[in-house]
């Protein structure tokens, strides 16, 4: 099931997740509708709190599918190597029509529980190592907005406010 993607606001999306204590049946309804949903928007990446629930899990699939092998679930990820440094464009799909240029480490290595709840580690250069940035943030209550500086980031949330106002957001 396609669920529906929250945008930047929604406390859900503002707030750190929680762990995932068991997987559930729940949970993993909740994994196959977070893949489906991030297939069809489509995006590289989508987190839990995106589809309103603060549990810690993200899928990523920087191939979006087109690569059968390309589909990473973590589910209670942590960090074991970032180093190095990237600049590049960067969206979201809870932060629609707007893009900005933002500074991740360029590899990084995640660990975490896949959907059958076995613990794996996945490594990324490039766009994946920027994926897992960005999802992690996610699960800690931070969108890339938050990543900015001064104008740049005062322009999206002013444009933001305003569609709010309209209704449009
Ligand atoms: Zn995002």
């Amino acid at each position: 099931m396609i669920r529906p993607i929250l945008k930047y606001g929604d406390s859900t999306l503002h707030e750190r997740a929680a762990p995932v204590e068991q997987i559930t049946t729940d949970v993993d309804r909740l994994l196959g509708d977070m893949i489906e949903t991030m297939y069809a928007a489509p995006g590289v990446g989508l987190a839990a709190p995106q589809v309103g629930v603060p549990l810690r899990i993200f899928v990523v699939d920087v191939s979006v599918g087109r690569d059968p092998n390309g589909l990473i679930v973590m589910i209670n990820p942590e960090f074991v190597v970032r180093d190095g440094m990237q600049l590049e464009e960067e969206g979201c799909l809870s932060v629609p029509g707007f893009n900005a240029t933002v500074v991740r480490p360029s590899h990084v290595v995640v660990k975490g529980l896949d959907r059958d709840g076995e613990p794996h580690q996945r490594e990324g250069t490039g766009l994946l190592a920027r994926a897992f940035q960005h999802e992690m943030d996610h699960l800690d209550g931070m969108l890339f907005v938050e990543h900015l500086r001064g104008v740049k980031r005062d322009m999206i949330v002013r444009k933001i406010k305003k569609l709010t106002r309209a209704g449009k957001w």
